[in-house]
């Protein structure tokens, strides 16, 4: 992280309030000219973090553009740590359009890249990396639970306990470097390593059991996979376009029409769902269909949630030998009745007791079915447990730290080749908050956020 309060750079504009018509629209600038542009766009800069109605005014040719809010950041103290402004105008197109140009023309002023807001506070210190994260996950959110975890992340969470423990790290190190220079007087040596031995247990505990979390925060943000499989003509695509309320799939009598996988999301409780359509398991000489059904497997075996839907038409088999075959995911509901509507009295009679009976004609049993799919996501959406590893990212660098805190333990190692082992433990740590060397990551971090943010 950089200094608070830099201010070299170009300064930049951007709308960042959504593209399109609307009632108000947003512009931010920020940067070390940002004063100018208020003083240009406005004739005066109001007080500091105080809302002023203004009349916004092209500084080139003088004319009214509109008549709005704005507000003035001195950095510091601002979402970027420099001197930022920002310009609520009327949200019609030709007001962002004359705004646009207005804001271009300010001197040394250019339009943001994707993200250039949240790097600048990155570099300014406002925030480390995994905050950065958490607020592009925020902004992208679409369920409640994805919006609390993201919240949490950008409220630093995860940093604040990478932070303690990088607290812990070095003060282990400062322990394991005493005992490198007074090697000369081994009982000074050896309480010193003794002490950081400890330190650096307590680490591997906590470390260790942040990492067990069964991936609950990366399953929460990138979706809880269901899977559908069944025979062809059980109706899977029928129960998705139930389920999504609309016609996501092609539903048709003919079987083996579902040969590509078909993906929509839901929200259900809260928890994002990724509802997957696949091909119907049954075997046939077509090259096309056999493709489908590998992919059908393939996609089971990622879910976390299999469906197995029965088709009533056909007699109630036992549990089908093809699903036997399949490498299941962790968890399947496996006996999904599906056409209920065309069962007759004798036929639900016979029907399993634990079958869910559905009609996706009559919308029979599908709260059933959403209950039962919320029940096994609850797992992962448990308020209760705190969750910190929300992507790939962090759980690689975290892994990479526990097994250099792992080599440290190895007593048998030479006390210089043990204090390396923590001080990688740290540049991984270091890795994870962006304290260190982390310019190939940043604009795979910066580039998801969308413009003017
Ligand atoms: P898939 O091959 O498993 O995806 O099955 P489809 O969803 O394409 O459905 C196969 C046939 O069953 C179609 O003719 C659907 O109209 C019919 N079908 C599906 N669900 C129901 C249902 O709940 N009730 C009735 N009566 N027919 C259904």
């Amino acid at each position: 992280m950089g200094t608070p309060g830099t201010t070299d750079g170009p300064t930049i504009f951007a709308l960042s309030s959504a593209p399109g018509r609307a009632g108000v629209a947003v512009f931010r600038v920020s940067g070390p000219m940002t004063r100018n542009v208020v003083q240009a766009v406005c004739g005066a800069v109001p007080k500091p973090r105080v809302a002023a109605l203004k009349t916004m005014r092209d500084p080139t040719g003088g004319g009214v553009i509109d008549r709005g809010l704005v507000i003035w950041f001195p950095g510091p103290a601002s979402f970027t740590g420099e001197d930022m402004a920002e310009f609520h105008c009327h949200g019609g197109r030709a007001v962002v359009l004359a705004m646009r140009s207005a804001l271009a023309d300010c001197e040394a002023c250019q339009p943001a890249e994707a993200g250039d807001f949240a790097r600048r506070a990155f570099q300014n210190g406002k925030m480390d990396l995994t905050q950065a994260e958490g607020l592009a996950d925020l902004i992208d959110a679409e369920t409640e639970a994805q919006r609390l975890q993201a919240l949490k992340q950008a409220d630093g969470a995860l940093f604040q306990k990478v932070e303690s423990w990088r607290d812990d790290l070095i003060g282990a190190m400062a322990l394991v470097e005493a005992a490198i220079d007074f090697s000369d007087e081994p009982d000074v040596a050896t309480d010193a390593v003794s002490h950081a031995d400890e330190r650096v247990r307590g680490l591997v505990d906590d470390i260790g059991s942040v990492l067990s979390d069964q991936n609950r925060g990366e399953i929460l943000r990138d979706g809880f996979r269901v899977v559908l499989v069944g025979p062809p003509n059980a109706g899977k695509s029928s129960l998705l376009n139930a389920l999504a309320r609309r016609d996501a799939a092609i539903v048709s009598e003919e079987p083996g029409t579902t040969r590509d996988l078909i993906e929509v999301r839901l929200d259900l409780g809260g928890v994002p769902i990724i509802l997957t359509d696949t091909a119907g398991l049954r075997a046939t000489e077509s090259a096309v269909e056999k493709e489908g059904i590998r992919r059908s497997t393939e996609s089971a075996k990622r879910a976390d949630l299999a469906l197995w839907l029965d088709d009533p038409e056909q007699p109630f088999g036992t549990w089908p030998s093809d699903l036997d075959q399949l490498a299941l995911p962790r968890d399947a509901i496996r006996r999904v009745l599906s056409k209920g509507d065309l069962l007759s009295v004798a036929q639900r009679a016979a029907a399993p007791p634990d079958a869910i009976l559905v009609s996706a004609k009559s919308g029979e049993g599908l709260e059933v079915l959403i209950s039962r799919i919320v029940a096994r996501t609850a797992a992962v959406c448990d308020a209760d447990t705190p969750v910190y590893i929300t992507q790939a990212r962090h759980r690689e660098h975290l892994s990479a730290a526990l097994e250099y805190l792992h080599g440290f333990g190895q007593s048998g190692l030479d006390v210089e080749l043990r204090a390396e082992e923590l001080r990688r433990a740290a540049f991984e740590l270091g890795r994870l908050t962006g304290r260190v060397d982390v310019e190939d990551v940043l604009d795979q971090v910066f580039g998801r956020f969308c413009i003017g943010k």
